[in-house]
């Protein structure tokens, strides 16, 4: 069984803020505790690998998504291959690959109660595939779907399970932290909103950890029992893939970007990017 697990930094437990956890130290952000933040991920991701191949997995593939590089490479775990280097979708899977896992992922852009949302960049307001909204898992999922690849195994914070269990049928899934903000932020610009979903509580990483090791070895297992009816989002052709853009800054406009694929959500998904304005 070959494994392929997304990962990204928002939604690993004790990763706090973007600017000091999820960036490095520059110019732009203070980044103070991003080597901490990438320590924690990779070892969520390790506990994930572990489950994964206690339950079977012959091979694991971690892809690196998230922008800045989430993945420390000296504290993975040997037995994982790591994917990093952006070819378009779906990223670096293919159908050799038996099931796809998200560790450390966010709720997508716009949700309620979630810490971190956002998709892709701070400047997105929504994306859709056929009317369905989603996020940067979905993104990955609606793939993997066309592909004939389940999603079995979500880790990040309640708002991201939430999301997971409404888009995927029969995913496991593993909350780590509760996001506190009570509002969308959909009034919002692009840099008013990277600092707007802040307030979490989280779990201890040590304790998210065990039940990441315990979810991945449930959601292989599960898998091995019952390989078909389960993980797989339904879409038909033909395919429309509408992405809205927030203001980056007070004055800007909002954007709308539209493409359409006869046949293909993987086609839809790398069509060429042209956002236009429009009013909201
Ligand atoms: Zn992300």
């Amino acid at each position: 069984m070959k494994i392929f697990i997304e990962t990204d930094m928002e939604g690993v437990a004790g990763v706090l803020d973007h600017d000091n956890w999820c960036q490095p130290a520059g110019e732009q952000y203070p980044g103070r505790y991003y080597d901490l933040g990438r320590e924690f991920l990779t070892r969520e991701v390790n506990a994930a690998v572990s489950g994964f191949y206690e339950a079977g997995a012959t091979e694991v593939v971690v892809s690196d998504g998230h922008g800045a590089g989430g993945i420390n490479p000296a504290v993975l775990d040997a037995r994982a291959w790591l994917a990093r280097g952006w070819g378009g979708w779906p990223s670096e899977l293919d159908e050799s690959f038996d099931a796809v896992a998200w560790i450390g992922q966010h709720a997508k852009a716009g949700t309620l109660y979630a810490h971190l949302a956002h998709t892709q960049w701070f400047n997105y307001l929504d994306q859709s595939i056929n009317g369905i909204s989603i996020g940067e898992l979905g993104e990955l999922a609606v793939c993997a779907s066309e592909l004939g690849i389940p999603s079995i195994l979500a880790t990040g914070d309640e708002a991201l399970v939430r999301e997971a269990r409404a888009l995927i049928p029969g995913i496991i899934t593993v909350a780590v932290k509760r996001g506190m903000t009570r509002d969308d932020g959909s009034a919002l610009t692009t840099d008013e909103y990277m600092h707007h979903n802040l307030g979490a509580i989280h779990r201890h990483p040590e304790v998210a950890r065990q039940l990441i090791n315990k979810a991945a070895y449930e959601a292989l297992s599960k898998l091995r029992a019952q390989s078909k009816g389960w993980g797989i989002i339904q879409l038909r052709a033909p395919y429309e893939h509408i992405t809205r853009l927030r203001p980056d800054k007070p004055g800007d406009s909002y954007r709308i970007d539209k493409a359409q694929h006869p046949t293909s959500v993987i086609g839809v998904m790398n069509a060429p990017w042209h956002p236009e304005p429009y009013q909201p």
